[in-house]
C-alpha cells in the first residue's frame, strides 16, 4: 500500500509544455482519476509515475521513496492499459502467472495467486483458452488479473475500458469499483470520460493543457466547478453557459433575466446552470424562447432553446410534448446558477 505524492512535477519537450508544474497527494488506498480531453497531459502524467517517461521538473515521491531516478520494475506498481498487452502464446492462466515468474517469485505460491486473482475477475472458466479465443472484455480482466497478482503498492490504468462495448464498459467499470473495495490498493486511473470519472473516483483531477484546473470529489466538481472548462466538461448534458451582464444580482441576456443572484460582482460574466435545475415555468420564468429541438430519453424529455446565441439543454418530465417552435418558459431558481468571469472562466459566485 503506498501514498503517491506529486511536487512540482513538470514535462517538457523542447518549447512545448506537456504537464506544467503538477502537485498533487494520493492518499494511501485512494482511487484517483485523471480527467480531460485528449492532448491535456493525463498519460504522460501516469507515464512519469510509472517511470515509462523522463521527468523534467519535480519530485515523485511513492511511499517514502523518492523515484524520479528509479526503473519502472522497482517502482512496485502494476499498470493498466487499453491495450491488454497479454502474450498470445500463453494460456490465461500463464498470462497472469507471468509477473509472478519474472520476479522469481517462489513456485509454490504460484497456482494460489493465480487463483485468487481469476477469482476475483470471474476468469475460472477461462484458464486453458489462449487470448486469440476470448472477448474483448475476457481479455482485459486477463489483463486485471495480472496486475492484481502481483500485489502491487498501486496500480495505473490507462483508458482501460475504451476498447470495450457501451454495455461491457459499464459492467468492466463496476468490477473495477468492486475490485479497489476489496483490494484497497491506491489506483491511478487515466480517461476521457467524465461518467467513469464520476462513477469510479474518490478524487477527480480535471486537466486541460496540461495544467490542473481542479481536484475534489466528483460531487464537488459537479457542484461547484472552478471554472467555465470544468463546467463545460462534467455533467451530461454539460453545464449550460450563458454570456450576460449581471448588476444588483440581477443577470439579463437575450431570452434571459435572472434575479435574486449574489451582489456586488457587477459587470460582464458567465452565467452557469444544469439542465436538471431548470423546469418548466408555471407563469412567469427566467428564459422564455423558442424551442429548437425535443429529444425523448424515456425517463425524462431533454429541450434544447436558442439563449443569447448558445442552446441550451433544459430536462422537463417524460410526458413533456412540444414542437420545435412552440414557445416555452422555464424556471431556474437563482440558487441553482454559477457564475464565471467572463474574460478568464474563474469561478466567481
Ligand atoms: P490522450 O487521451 O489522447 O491519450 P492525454 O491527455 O493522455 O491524451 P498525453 O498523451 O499525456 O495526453 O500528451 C500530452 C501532450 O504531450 C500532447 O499534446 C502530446 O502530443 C504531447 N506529447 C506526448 N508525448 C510526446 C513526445 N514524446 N514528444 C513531444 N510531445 C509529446
Amino acid at each position: 500500500m503506498a501514498q503517491i505524492r506529486l511536487k512540482n512535477v513538470s514535462k517538457r519537450w523542447n518549447n512545448f509544455i506537456g504537464v506544467d508544474n503538477f502537485n498533487l497527494d494520493i492518499a494511501d488506498q485512494e482511487f484517483l482519476v485523471l480527467l480531460g480531453p485528449s492532448g491535456c497531459g493525463k498519460t504522460t502524467t501516469m507515464r512519469m509515475i510509472a517511470g515509462l517517461e523522463e521527468i523534467t521538473e519535480g519530485e515523485i515521491w511513492i511511499g517514502d521513496r523518492l523515484v524520479n531516478k528509479l526503473e519502472p520494475k522497482d517502482r512496485d506498481i502494476s499498470m493498466v492499459f487499453q491495450s491488454y498487452g497479454l502474450y498470445p502464446n500463453m494460456t490465461v492462466y500463464e498470462n497472469i502467472r507471468f509477473p509472478l515468474k519474472v520476479r522469481k517469485v517462489p513456485q509454490d505460491q504460484h497456482d494460489e495467486r493465480v487463483m485468487k486473482a481469476a477469482r476475483m475477475v470471474e476468469l475460472e472458466p477461462f484458464l486453458d483458452r489462449r487470448p486469440a479465443a476470448l472477448s474483448g472484455g475476457q481479455r482485459q480482466r486477463v489483463a486485471l488479473a495480472r496486475a492484481i497478482v502481483r500485489e502491487p503498492n498501486a496500480f495505473l490504468m490507462d483508458e482501460p475500458l475504451s476498447n470495450l462495448d457501451a454495455k461491457l464498459r459499464v459492467s468492466t467499470r463496476a468490477q473495477i469499483k468492486n475490485l479497489h473495495h476489496a483490494l484497497k490498493t491506491t489506483t491511478i486511473y487515466v480517461t476521457h470520460d467524465q461518467i467513469e470519472a464520476m462513477t469510479l473516483a474518490d478524487r477527480v483531477v480535471v486537466m486541460n493543457k496540461g495544467v490542473v484546473q481542479q481536484v475534489g470529489t466528483p460531487m464537488e466538481i459537479y457542484d461547484r466547478p472552478a471554472n467555465t472548462f470544468v463546467a463545460s466538461f462534467i455533467g451530461s448534458p454539460a453545464m449550460n453557459l450563458v454570456a450576460g451582464t449581471i448588476s444588483k444580482g440581477v443577470f439579463t441576456s437575450e431570452g434571459i433575466r435572472i434575479e435574486g443572484l449574489p451582489q456586488g460582482v457587477d459587470g460582464a460574466v458567465t452565467l452557469g446552470f444544469r439542465a436538471e435545475d431548470a423546469s418548466l415555468a408555471e407563469t412567469e420564468g427566467q428564459i422564455e424562447a423558442p424551442i429548437y429541438t425535443v429529444e425523448l430519453l424515456g425517463e425524462a424529455t431533454m429541450l434544447s432553446m436558442r439563449v443569447a446565441g448558445e442552446l441550451v439543454s433544459i430536462k422537463v418530465g417524460k410526458d413533456y410534448r412540444a414542437e420545435i417552435g412552440d414557445r416555452a418558459r422555464i424556471a431556474i431558481p437563482a440558487s441553482a446558477c454559477h457564475l464565471f468571469d467572463q474574460a478568464s472562466g474563474t469561478r466567481i459566485g
